[in-house]
């Protein structure tokens, strides 16, 4: 089959590969359809994550038509049209019992090597660092799903993929990003980054009872879609005078935003660390900076006693004004999302044509074209925001 595979930094490349075979009997097999370019792979593909090895299947955002079905798997037969959870999770553990799917305690095959990193080992996840199971990922003609009954859902008959695609991952997040910022009725709520999962956010804390949403990017179409579509006020960072944080506490008479959402993650957080090279006084500078990485912001900004949830993936050490923090008594909730917990009443939302989730792609291409799609959207070219392939 063809699949999209990670080279090292900046170089990902369709190659063929041997076709996935089922090799538990949990397991199925799936066709994937369409399969989508995440702001996590953007990571990958700019040497942000550890563990990766060149030749790995990339890709965390799939769906498809279930083409074989292992023996132990009762939930699913050949034919189903299913979306897949980036988060592989066992369903029977004590994590996965409580639904904290993506901290399952079994489904990491490296949990080893993770424990060494983080003292525990979080669930595996297709297509991303070997610490993290290093599970073969989604952008590819064809997936191996582990634990099939507990992840997949089932596309209820007459919706299209782009309807449903973004239950995978993007959806979620966004949802459980407004839901971990503890969001109350009438709040102001800010989201830093307005990429797939900000969008999500914003329009996930609105569902939530937000009575103000203040997004904040610097690219002036993602902007647009949060002030248009997502009905965000917006912030460009880049044309304001002066640290972000300031400016949010004036737009709030002096309170500051009760909930901060950091839907950047490392992205930020690498933009800093060039800096911090060359200015051995780094954190002085990160907090009179205008543009410090959106967690620093977000700890400035939030009201003193308010929550910060952080979706943005970050994989290493970080400088936090944790002092600020500590005196504020501001609540930190963060996490991979518990995909599969959201999945049933998401797609009732999609269904009862509350949100549509397709208004977030801007671009569709065939898998061969994978490679020039991660260059289009992580330089945001063509107004680029989201990416569906179709292998
Ligand atoms: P993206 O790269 O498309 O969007 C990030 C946005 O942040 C961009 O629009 C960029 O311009 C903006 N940005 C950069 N620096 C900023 C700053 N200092 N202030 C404000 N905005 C800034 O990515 P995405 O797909 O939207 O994903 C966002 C984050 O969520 C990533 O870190 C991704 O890894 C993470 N993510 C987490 C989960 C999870 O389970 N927690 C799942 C999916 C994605
Ligand atoms: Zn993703």
């Amino acid at each position: 089959m063809k699949a999209l595979t990670w080279h090292g930094q900046g170089d990902v490349r369709v190659d063929t590969h041997p076709d996935p075979e089922i090799q538990e009997p949990t397991d199925v097999v799936i066709r994937v359809t369409s399969t989508a370019i995440c702001g996590s792979d953007l990571h990958l593909f700019d040497g942000f994550m550890p563990s990766m090895e060149p030749g790995d299947i990339i890709g965390h955002e799939p769906m498809g038509v279930v083409e074989e079905v292992g023996s132990g798997v009762t939930n699913l037969k050949k034919g189903d049209r299913v979306v897949v959870p980036f988060t592989i999770s066992c369903g029977h553990c004590w994590f996965c019992e409580q639904t904290m799917y993506s901290l399952c305690d079994t489904s990491n095959p490296n949990a080893e090597m993770a424990r060494e990193a983080m003292g525990h080992s979080p669930a595996g996840l297709f297509g991303f660092s070997h610490m993290l199971g290093g599970f073969a990922g989604g952008q590819a003609e064809y997936l191996r799903v582990p634990h099939a009954d507990v992840g997949p859902i089932v596309v209820p008959d007459g919706m299209t993929d782009e309807q449903v695609l973004f239950l995978s991952d993007i959806f979620p997040t966004g949802y459980q990003a407004a839901e971990n910022a503890e969001i109350e009725g009438g709040d102001t709520v800010a989201v830093w980054g307005c990429g797939p999962v900000g969008q999500f956010a914003i329009q996930s804390a609105w569902m939530m009872g937000a009575g103000r949403v203040i997004a904040i990017d610097r690219e002036p179409e993602r902007l647009r879609m949060a002030k248009e579509n997502s009905k965000a006020e917006v912030v460009n960072f880049e044309e304001i005078d002066g640290p972000v944080h300031k400016h949010l506490i004036d737009m709030t008479d002096g309170r500051g935003p009760d909930r901060c959402i950091d839907a950047v993650g490392a992205e930020a957080h690498a933009a800093n660390d060039a800096k911090a090279l060359v200015d051995q006084a780094a954190q002085a500078v990160h907090l009179q900076s205008d543009r410090g990485y959106a967690l620093q912001q977000a700890i400035m900004a939030c009201r003193k006693g308010g929550t910060i949830s952080v979706p943005g993936v970050y994989a290493k050490t970080l400088t936090l004004p944790f002092g600020a923090a500590m005196n504020k008594g501001v609540t930190f909730k963060m996490g991979q999302t518990h995909v599969q917990r959201y999945l049933e009443p998401l797609m009732k939302k999609i269904q009862d044509g509350d949100i549509d989730p397709s208004f977030i792609i801007t671009h569709t291409a065939p898998l061969d074209d994978a490679p020039e799609m991660y260059e289009t959207f992580r330089d945001k070219k063509d107004d680029c925001i989201k990416v569906v392939l179709k292998p």
